[in-house]
Parts: C-alpha cells; sequence; structure tokens
C-alpha cells in the first residue's frame, strides 16, 4: 500500500468516526493516546516510526529582509530554534547526514525522515531556488516527505502548484506560522500580515491537496486565557491537518523581552501547572480529526530571560498532560459539538 493510500484510509476512517463515542479506551483517532498524536498518525502513515531532521537552507523572511520589514516578529530570534547541526553554509545533503546522525544517538535508529525546512521562510525563493533544494532532500536515502515551514505570505500559486505535484508521491506538508487568530495581536507582534491572509492561504492549501500544518503562540502580548481559549474553536474550524501549539518564551534581546519588561501587566505568561490545566481546557475544544504535533516549545536556557519553566524537556511536559488527561478522564474534542 503506497503513502497516499494509508493516508487516505486513515483520514476516511477519521471522518467516519467523527465524534463516535469513546469507549474501551479507543478514540476516534484510533488509538489510546487521549488526544490525535502526530508521532502515532505518522506511525499509522508510514507503518512506524518516522524521524524528522531539520535543515537550514539558508532562506531569509520577508519580515527581515525589507519587503515587509526589517526588525521581524517581536519574539523571533531563529538562532533559538535552530538545532546545532544546522548550518545554512553546508549543503542539504550533509545537514540531513548530520542530523541523522544526531538523532541515532540520541534515539532509536529511524530507517525513514521527514527533511523539517525549519528557520526562516522556507519558500521565500525563487521556485527554481526552491526545487533544487526540495529535492536534493527527497534524493537523500530513507527521506520520504518534507515539512517546510513558512509565512502564509510567502507561497504563491506557482509554489503551491509545484507542491501539490510533488504531494501525489511523497508526504509534503506546508507548516505555516499564524501565532494568532486576533489581527491586533497580529500587529502588536509586528507580524507583517493579518489572519485574514492565513485563513485564505490555508484554503487555498488544503484545496491543492497539501498537507497544511498551523503554528500558534499561547501567551502573546494583550492575549487573555479566555481569548486565547476562544482560538479553540476558531482553529478547529480551519481546515489545517496538524497543528503546534507554543507557551510564549521570552527570548534574550528580542523587542519582546523590552516590551515585557516595560509592561509586564500586559502579558499572561503561564506557569507550568496552570499551563497544563490550560492546554487541556484547551485541547478539549479541539476538534478531534486535527493532529497535534505539540503543547509546548522548547528553547535552550541560555537564550531564554528568567520567565521560564526550568531545564524540563518537551517530553517530560507532554507525559504531564498525558498523565492529567487520564486522571481528568478527558480525552481532544471531549467538549466540542460538532466535529
Ligand atoms: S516570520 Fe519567522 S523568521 Fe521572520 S521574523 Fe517572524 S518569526 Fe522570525
Amino acid at each position: 500500500m503506497n503513502i497516499d493510500q494509508r493516508r487516505l484510509n486513515f483520514e476516511v476512517y477519521l471522518n467516519q468516526v467523527g465524534q463516535q463515542i469513546v469507549s474501551n479506551n479507543k478514540f476516534p483517532w484510533g488509538h489510546s493516546r487521549r488526544f490525535n498524536s502526530y508521532s502515532e498518525y505518522i506511525k499509522e502513515l508510514f507503518g512506524g516510526r518516522v524521524q524528522k531532521v531539520a535543515v537550514d537552507a539558508g532562506f531569509t523572511c520577508p519580515n527581515r529582509d525589507g519587503s515587509v520589514g526589517t526588525g521581524g516578529c517581536t519574539y523571533c530570534d531563529n538562532e533559538a530554534f535552530n538545532p546545532s547541526y544546522c548550518n545554512p553554509n553546508e549543503s542539504i545533503t550533509e545537514q540531513i547526514k548530520k542530523g541523522i546522525e544526531f538523532h541515532a544517538k540520541r534515539y532509536r535508529r529511524a530507517k525513514e525522515f521527514l527533511v523539517y525546512f525549519q528557520p526562516f521562510s522556507n519558500t521565500y525563493a525563487p521556485l527554481p531556488v526552491l526545487k533544487e533544494k526540495y529535492q536534493e532532500a527527497l534524493s537523500f536515502p530513507g527521506v520520504v516527505g518534507l515539512v517546510i515551514g513558512t509565512r502564509p505570505d510567502c507561497v504563491d500559486d506557482a509554489i503551491l502548484d509545484w507542491l501539490a505535484g510533488l504531494a501525489k508521491n511523497h508526504y509534503i506538508q506546508i507548516e505555516y506560522g499564524i501565532e494568532s487568530v486576533n489581527e491586533d495581536t497580529l500587529k502588536r507582534i509586528i507580524r507583517g500580515h493579518t489572519f485574514e491572509l492565513s485563513k485564505q492561504i490555508i484554503e487555498k492549501t488544503h484545496a491543492m491537496g497539501i498537507r497544511t500544518g498551523a503554528h500558534f503562540i499561547l501567551g502573546l502580548p494583550g492575549e487573555t486565557p479566555e481569548m486565547m481559549m476562544g482560538m479553540a474553536e476558531i482553529i478547529s474550524q480551519l481546515p489545517i491537518d496538524t497543528v503546534k501549539f507554543h507557551q510564549l518564551q521570552i527570548i534574550k534581546g528580542t523587542q519582546l523581552e523590552k516590551e515585557y519588561i516595560a509592561n509586564p501587566s500586559s502579558f499572561h505568561l503561564f506557569g507550568l501547572e496552570e499551563y497544563i490545566d490550560f492546554i487541556i481546557a484547551f485541547t478539549e475544544r479541539l476538534r478531534p480529526s486535527l493532529v497535534i504535533e505539540r503543547f509546548t516549545g522548547e528553547v535552550p536556557p541560555r537564550f531564554l530571560d528568567q520567565y521560564h519553566w526550568g531545564l524540563l524537556r518537551n517530553d517530560e511536559i507532554l507525559r504531564m498532560i498525558d498523565a492529567r488527561l487520564e486522571e481528568r478522564d478527558s480525552w481532544q474534542g471531549k467538549y466540542l459539538a460538532i466535529c
């Protein structure tokens, strides 16, 4: 069975079961995790573990090079998110090799890989340049697909058309940084695009048959917990396949750090326990067919200001969320009226 048949079967299954009654620890997504987990989704799709390997293809971003802005989003420091093995001065092939070695030392060896074009805006280049980089990644042995992080204002019809063609034979996922559904917040963090544009691009990408992911930050300035909770319903209505959430982390030296120091009362920075409660209530309001890749973000402590949760890794927090969902007999979509 090829990847597309497997994906189709799985997605048809998810749609069919929709909001079926949860019983005997079987949830609508077909496994016993209490949320529709990305790692399980990928295992189901490929029949085993697939390792994501990040690369830095050397792109920039329109919010930095002057076409939209020069200072970037107020919270941004790409260095803080870029794995140590990524180096834009090395070829994509070299970076994939190093990424595979890096992960093999820490985790079980995987045989198949998704190449994650991660820092900056990875569709922000002429199409021939993009084709060359993506094809180099896809030709590496064991690479079964691409995950491409970008901004909604950095794709056009030609790029989407070409990726849609590629998606017929490979796992192709575009991961859009959306960050918030509130237009005022997007202005305040100097994002340089609107949520309205994000919605249009998400709809177009999905309609063209490309897997569509979205990234959101919880805790952006000016947003109250109630406003953030309201995002769950809006996100559930977007035609996205996968989603990542990060708690806001204040990175040293950013514009956001200055803003926080000047006016801390306009931020709602979650404490760890409070965030776990919040994200569980949030997940209870998300549609079951939405695959969740992350609940939290992790930045090396040297980049962080004093406002953080200590040295806890994402995996540890995930275990806490799993345990809390179990304890409360709760699950993704428990309080969502429609699927
Ligand atoms: S769009 Fe991304 S890379 Fe560009 S400034 Fe914002 S967060 Fe940074």
